[in-house]
């Protein structure tokens, strides 16, 4: 169990600062995500969380304790990374129990915290192998359960699932989140830059941009109040339609923000109109683009998947309620 705090927390390489005043609580037990763009500083900040990563100012609290000089060992925290980072000549059993062998628990102890992870993790048939013996996906869980074993209060996971293909990743994602069921009290906190992820694990989400928090909040939320341009078009895929010039102007904003699921083609009384000039069928879900005169094609969602031909033209209305108006800032106006 633990709260963790964030104050105004920064950090700095050399003259560059990568973190800069970060303030948040994550609640015990909670799944929280960090999701941004490539180098916003994720990692930066979930190293500054576990202890390898010196904080150059502000105040980290674990529970009301603060931590910011303890080391990893003493805030009894386990990290999961992208790369597995398994010891290739130890077998599964032994790599699982490696950390606790050198905090000197005992023989039985390991055993049987080991054997418990394997179970949840479904490799206890693979405890024998060496990781060469082992699938990307059952090595990513050897490496989950030898961060398990160690009991932690609090999970890291640093884009564990980037290395695996897409159908893994998919899976894996699900063990994630009955893992999350299965240990309540253990707060999680998980790097990623994919929304999807995001969307699907966390109990909320923090956008980071730049070293700075964008907007914190459950996923729907973000999905349904974005509180700028940035959250809008990084949360949801595909990622929203915006428009500028005549056709913000027409609803006197800056930006307009369209989601593809929230515009239907209509057969008289179009808002817009054009030419289809891509189309995406994904079995599930199919998409049309449209060449509206905007500076980018309109991506629309269709409500039940048909053949819509090339250069077919096509009249659309965005539903109400789901039109995002945003002024030059990218900061949201008002919905009207
Ligand atoms: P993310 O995980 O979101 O992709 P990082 O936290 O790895 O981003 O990096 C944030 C910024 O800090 C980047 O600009 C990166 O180049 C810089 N950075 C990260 N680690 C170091 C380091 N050890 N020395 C100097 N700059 C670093
Ligand atoms: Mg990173």
């Amino acid at each position: 169990m633990a709260d963790i705090k964030l104050k105004n927390v920064r950090k700095s390489y050399g003259k560059l600062e990568v973190i800069k005043g970060v303030d948040l609580d994550i609640h015990s037990g909670e799944f929280m995500v960090f999701v941004g763009p490539s180098g916003c500083g994720k990692s930066t900040l979930l190293r500054l969380i576990s202890g390898l990563g010196d904080i150059t100012s502000g105040d980290l609290y674990f529970d009301d304790e603060r931590v910011n000089n303890k080391v990893p060992s003493e805030r009894g925290i386990a990290m999961v990374f992208q790369s597995y980072a398994l010891y290739p000549h130890m077998k599964v059993y032994d790599n699982m129990a490696f950390g606790m062998k050198l905090l000197k628990a005992s023989k039985e102890d390991i055993r049987n915290r080991v054997v418990k992870a394997a179970e949840m993790l479904q490799i206890d048939h693979l405890l024998d192998r060496l990781p060469r013996q082992l699938s990307g996906g059952q090595r990513q869980r050897v490496a989950i359960g030898r961060a398990l074993v160690r009991d932690p209060r609090v999970f890291l996971f640093d884009e564990p699932l980037s290395n695996l293909d897409a159908a893994l990743r998919v899976a894996m994602r699900l063990e994630i989140s009955k893992l999350h069921q299965t240990m309540p009290d253990v707060t999680k906190i998980y790097v990623t830059h994919d929304q999807v992820e995001a969307m699907t694990l966390a109990d909320r989400i923090c956008v980071l941009r730049d070293g700075m928090i964008e907007q914190v909040g459950t996923p729907e939320e973000l999905y349904e109040h974005p509180n700028s341009i940035f959250v809008a078009g990084f949360i949801g895929s595909p990622k929203m339609n915006f428009l500028t010039d005549r056709f913000s102007a027409a609803f006197d904003c800056h930006t307009l923000g369209v989601r593809a699921e929230h515009i239907d083609i209509v057969d008289s009384d179009p808002l817009w109109s054009g030419k289809v000039v891509h189309t995406e069928n994904l079995g599930s879900d199919a998409y049309i683009y449209l060449d509206i005169g905007a500076e980018e094609p309109l991506n629309v969602r269709l409500k039940e998947p048909r053949p819509i031909a090339l250069n077919a033209e096509i009249g659309v209305r965005p539903q109400d309620g789901h039109l995002y108006r945003f002024e030059d800032r990218g900061h949201p106006l008002p919905e009207r």
